[in-house]
């Protein structure tokens, strides 16, 4: 029997891009007919024409299927509804910009039968992107990896084939802040990477602004380690050490004993205004967490579909 193929695509808003998309999932296809492909679309809310494209697109290939959500609930919780609604032996997961080139595909399948049970992609660097969204996914993965146990694949694109057993795991975690691609290391499992050059986007633009990839990266951060609180007790101890010393020192020693007069206003101030500060930093942080533990206690469905569509060949 063939093994069935799946491909996972979330699209939000890509009517420009989807008629070149079914272009090379068709063609993808027919270079490959030893497989039995499904194409499963998961419209995340898009207020464009894209569900409309999807449809229209089930009548000429039997191979796509689709989910449409209720609401624009982001691409993570979009990946989430694909991977619980799967049904095949390995699914890959890919944007529908194109920047995912699908002809690494093949290769991507055939390390998967050589009996990798994760083979994900990653790009060698992203022409699209500016310094301004370059330095700080660096900077963030650096801080990423040494705060949690896991190691977290710089650079890793949301690019990846998943065996199903993957797919099983990943679908029993239901946390409300996903950050897929530390969930990814989390389960474990055989992995290995490939190498990619990411193509510029084909049609449309970006839906990650700078300050959406600044949440999505306190999300990571937050929802896999909780170092930064253990940061902020060493923090106190550490200016709870210092100041006793002060104390002993300055206050004990030299004003009282050897009688010097000490006056300052701005020194006073400037430790009140920066002990303040790290109060209220820790404050924050703690904040973080209880809000998301908040978030998780109402435990809320991930998502709602509000129409579906299966290919007859699953
Ligand atoms: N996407 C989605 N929901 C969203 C935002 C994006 O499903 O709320 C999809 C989008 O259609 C695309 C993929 O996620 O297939 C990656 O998005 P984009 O290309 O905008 O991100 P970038 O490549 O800039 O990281
Ligand atoms: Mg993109």
């Amino acid at each position: 029997m063939k093994k069935k193929i799946t491909i996972l695509i979330p699209a939000h808003n890509e009517e420009k891009v989807l008629p070149f998309l079914f272009k090379s999932l068709k063609d993808l296809e027919n270079n490959n007919k030893k497989f039995s492909w499904e194409f499963l679309f998961v419209d995340d809310g898009s207020r464009d024409k894209t569900l409309k494209l999807i449809i229209s697109e089930t009548k000429k290939n039997k191979s796509i299927s689709y989910i449409s959500l209720s609401r624009n609930f982001g691409k993570e919780i979009a990946i989430a509804a694909g991977l619980d609604n799967f049904k095949g032996d390995c699914l890959i997961i890919m944007d529908s910009d194109l920047q995912h080139p699908p002809e690494l595909v093949p290769e991507m399948i055939k390390l998967w039968q050589k009996g990798y049970k994760d083979v994900f992609a990653k790009r060698k660097h992203r022409k699209d992107e500016g310094i301004l969204k370059r330095i700080p996914t660096n900077i963030y993965y650096k801080i990423l990896h040494q705060f949690s146990n896991i190691p977290v694949h710089e650079n890793a694109a949301d690019f990846r084939l998943l065996d199903k057993v993957c797919v099983k795991a990943l679908q029993k975690i239901r946390e409300q802040n996903r950050s897929t691609k530390a969930l990814y290391s989390w389960i474990g499992f055989n992995k290995k990477e490939i190498e990619y050059e990411p193509d510029p986007r084909q049609k449309g633009s970006s839906k990650y602004s700078f300050f959406k990839l600044l949440n999505l990266a306190i999300d990571g951060i937050t929802s896999f380690t909780i170092s930064p609180l253990r940061i902020s007790s060493v923090l106190g101890f550490i200016s709870c050490f210092i100041s006793l010393i002060y104390l002993l020192v300055w206050v004990i020693i030299r004003t009282i004993i050897m009688g010097v007069d000490s006056h300052g206003w701005a020194s006073t101030m400037s430790f009140i205004l920066f002990f303040g500060s790290i109060q209220l930093i820790s404050l924050g942080i703690i904040g973080e967490y209880l809000g998301r533990i908040f978030i998780e206690t109402k435990n809320r469905p991930l998502y709602f579909i509000n129409d579906a569509y299966f290919s007859k060949k699953r």
